[in-house]
């Protein structure tokens, strides 16, 4: 079994808690419903960022696709997403570098900015409405933390060819008021309401002849020409490929050691005074590893995120909410004091993670035809674009060496 989560009583309510701020008062795509049985070349199984992205491109190069979920597409994980888009791992280069190599680790890396830079052009080609920004990262170190470690991250991103400036306490301090030991500021990724890029993608897709239906996948059959999905209605789908893009919610038969389920935490403030935000609106998030964020919004919000800890059960999630909610206020007046911390919304996900915090993304071993992708952590819709761009040419049988760093059925590196 892959996930703690089961994947039968397992519905969007369970994956999140509280109240986020996205989706303003966009409508959501519409589903049809099935009224018989259907052949398309690819089914996918989940329309939240994960399947959207992955829909608009498959019918974008000219793919029969259809997509099924069995409640409101987006309003699972992907409206609990804070939306951070970034090119930087939640695993570290170094770490990364123990794991597999400076090679690959260098070159996963590089994958991941070249992600970010497709998701840009995506949206702006695409004009999106969905509050996209290009932003600056800065990778600060933790309260007590030195600036050592994070230099020695920083000359490896180097040699990588990544983009980035280490910046020490002096110039941190006086480029953006804030106090830590050292900083790697680095340009390339992004901020979004996730909601309205996931529904965005969706709509594309649709007028594109994707078709969104709402049914449950309950049963896969895979053979060689073809997987026949049943669904809880009377008809089957029966596709030349099926992609899974259950979120967190994973079917019994995907399973990967490497996987485990956790929850986090976020808030969003009242709109704050322009003075009171940090000028660039750059992604803040910390070399910690209790794990804290933060990013801006267009309509002047602070959110802050983290707190993250191996809770799996809903209920005992949204119970730790409080206790949390204290923790961030506490972890943004000593990020920014100039804050005012007054909560308008706060939230609470489930949260999957791999030990090396790379996705899962590729074949299902044993499941001839059956694809997954699920993109794990912090980073989750950056490898939500890179599976979609993986399984598109996976289902036109083309297959890459790099794609291996991602399967499914990979050996844990921890051993
Ligand atoms: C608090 C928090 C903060 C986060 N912050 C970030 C961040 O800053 N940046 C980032 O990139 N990522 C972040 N993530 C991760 C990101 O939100 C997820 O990676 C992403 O939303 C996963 O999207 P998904 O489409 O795979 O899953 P979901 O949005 O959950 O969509 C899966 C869909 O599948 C459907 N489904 C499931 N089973 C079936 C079935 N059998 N039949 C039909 N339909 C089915 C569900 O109804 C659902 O709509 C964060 C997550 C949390 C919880």
């Amino acid at each position: 079994m892959s996930s703690s989560l089961d994947p039968d009583l397992t519905g969007q309510k369970d994956l999140r808690g509280g109240m986020s701020p996205w989706g303003g008062a966009a409508a959501h795509p519409h589903r049809g419903r099935l009224t018989e049985s259907i052949k398309t070349d690819v089914l996918i199984v989940g329309g939240g960022i994960t399947g959207s992205l992955a829909a608009q491109h498959l019918a974008a190069l000219g793919m029969d696709v259809c997509v099924v979920d069995r409640e409101q597409p987006g309003l699972g994980s992907t409206t609990a997403s804070t939306a951070m888009l970034q090119w930087e791992i939640d695993c570290p280069l170094a770490e990364l570098t123990n794991y597999y190599g400076f090679d690959q680790a260098a070159s996963i890396y590089r994958r991941s900015l070249a992600a970010v830079q497709g998701l840009t052009g995506l949206v702006q080609s695409l004009q999106i409405p969905c509050l996209y920004r290009p932003r600056s990262t800065l990778y600060i170190t933790s309260d007590d933390g030195s600036s050592s470690e994070l230099l020695a991250e920083y000359d490896l991103r180097q040699r990588a060819g990544l983009p980035g400036q280490f910046l020490q306490h002096r110039d941190l301090l006086s480029n953006f008021g804030i106090d830590r030991a050292a900083a790697i500021l680095s340009p390339g990724s992004a901020d979004a309401d996730p909601l309205l890029l996931s529904w965005g993608l969706l709509k594309t897709a649709i007028g594109q002849g994707a078709k969104l239906i709402d049914a449950m996948a309950t049963a896969y059959h895979a053979s060689s020409n073809a997987v026949v999905v049943e669904t809880d209605g009377a008809f089957v789908i029966e596709a030349r490929h099926v992609i899974l893009a259950t979120g967190y919610v994973m079917p019994d038969f995907v399973g990967s050691a490497l996987h485990s389920t956790a929850s986090s935490w976020a808030i969003a403030t009242e709109p704050q005074r322009d003075e009171n935000l940090w000028p660039g609106g750059e992604l803040i998030w910390e070399a910690s590893e209790s794990y804290l964020y933060a990013r801006t919004t267009r309509d002047g919000r602070i959110i802050i995120g983290g707190g993250d800890d191996e809770t799996v059960d809903p209920a005992a999630r949204d119970a730790k909410s409080p206790e949390k909610e204290a923790f961030l206020i506490d972890s943004l007046r000593r990020l920014w004091p100039a804050a005012d911390p007054t909560i308008a919304y706060s939230w609470s996900g489930a949260f999957g993670e791999t030990e090396d915090g790379l996705p899962l993304i590729g074949e299902v071993p044993g499941y001839p035809r059956m694809l997954a992708a699920y993109g794990y952590g912090g980073n989750g819709i950056t490898f939500s674009f890179m599976a979609s761009r993986i399984l598109a040419a996976l289902c036109g049988g083309q297959r890459e060496s790099w794609f291996d760093a991602f399967a499914l059925d990979r050996p844990s590196p921890i051993g």
